[in-house]
């Protein structure tokens, strides 16, 4: 008996069902980390972004097919101009169940309760050390105060939950684990790690050397406190810990030592609209020339998406000791 498979769902040619969208709002930042960007980036013309408008239609074509959660990335998000129409447009979608969104946290001071407002159910805030002068090495160009700031503001807004996400690495960061999961647990939030994926030339440090694995993490965590694995899925890569006796968590997220892409349920689009299909391939449909070519359209631009699942690739292949094919893209232009 064959089977159909329904034609208002994302569903890839192994049977992943695709719920998750990540939308990169812009390419730039306020801010040049170590492992993201290299110390001068070329950004995109603006012309060449999809407008917030752009956004919201792609937004609605996704959640019309099942998309139940939108992440929306960068760059950093809140440097693009009047982002917050495009939280305010996605946050009315009937179906969207989750808006989140994934910031450094400078400017969450100024934005945070609008956010809320808005309709953005969680945050994800990164923050890979506590000590000023580091944080100031690992962004080159950033004042932790600013992102404290931030970091108090979105817990007084009230959002669902709030995470930190601290990319590790080795000589760098690694001896901060433990004081950052107690930062986070003691103000009420979850915190991953995350292992460094060798997205785009940044030209500050080796990748292989820096390299500092969840199991390492785990290790150096385990000598300092108790934690349990648990099976809360949020629909995200990270694999999660709890304290025992605790609220809060500790995620890893780990592209290198723990492949997650046999259950990967998810797509990115970068600011220009190009749609990719997988974080580690170069596997693409460009939803730009599909929007501006069908301005009222919105039945062909739900084909294309049905359409781009034929695409989309059974894994990445991320490898510190024999570079695949290189990935140009950096995290900043792909959507982190
Ligand atoms: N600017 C926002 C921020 O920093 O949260 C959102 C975009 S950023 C690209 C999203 C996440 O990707 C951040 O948590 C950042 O630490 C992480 N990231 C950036 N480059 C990375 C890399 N090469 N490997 C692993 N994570 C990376
Ligand atoms: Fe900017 Fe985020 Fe990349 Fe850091 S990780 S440079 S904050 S986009």
């Amino acid at each position: 008996m064959s089977v159909i498979a329904p034609t208002n769902q994302l569903i890839d040619r192994f049977g992943r069902r695709i719920t998750y969208v990540r939308l990169s709002v812009t390419d730039r930042c306020d801010l040049r980390c170590v492992y993201c960007m290299c110390e001068d980036m070329t950004f995109l013309p603006r012309e060449q972004l999809l407008t917030l408008e752009e956004m919201a239609r792609l937004g609605k074509a996704f959640v019309d097919l099942g998309v139940h959660k939108i992440r929306i990335t960068g760059g950093e998000p809140l440097v693009r101009r009047n982002v917050l129409k495009l939280f305010r447009d996605l946050g009315q979608l009937e179906g969207l169940r989750d808006l989140t969104l994934t910031t450094n946290g400078t400017q969450l001071a100024r934005y945070a309760k609008e956010l809320k407002e808005a309709g953005v159910t969680r945050i994800n805030i990164s923050l890979d050390t506590l000590d000023a002068d580091r944080f100031h090495k690992l962004t080159r160009l950033g004042d932790i105060n600013k992102v404290l700031a931030g970091i108090d503001a979105a817990l007084e807004a009230g959002f669902q939950r709030i995470k930190l996400n601290a990319v590790v690495l080795k000589n760098r960061n690694h001896d901060e684990v433990v004081d950052l999961v107690n930062f986070a647990h003691e103000r009420g939030m979850d915190i991953s790690f995350i292992e460094e994926m060798p997205l785009g030339v940044i030209g500050d440090h080796d990748r292989a050397e820096a390299y500092y694995s969840s199991d390492e993490i785990l290790r150096d965590l385990l000598r300092e406190m108790d934690l349990y694995a648990v099976e809360d899925n949020t629909g995200g890569p990270s694999h999660y810990f709890r304290r025992i006796g605790g609220d809060y968590r500790v995620g890893f997220i780990s592209p290198h030592s723990h492949n997650f892409c046999d259950t990967c349920n998810r797509v990115r689009v970068t600011a220009e609209g190009r749609l990719l299909l997988c974080l580690g391939q170069e596997h693409s449909m460009d939803l730009r020339r599909v929007l501006r070519a069908n301005p009222t359209d919105d039945e062909r631009v739900r084909a294309a998406l049905i359409e781009s699942m034929d695409i989309k690739p059974e894994g990445h292949e991320f490898n510190l000791e024999a570079p695949q094919p290189m990935i140009f893209r950096h995290m900043n232009t792909t959507g982190g």
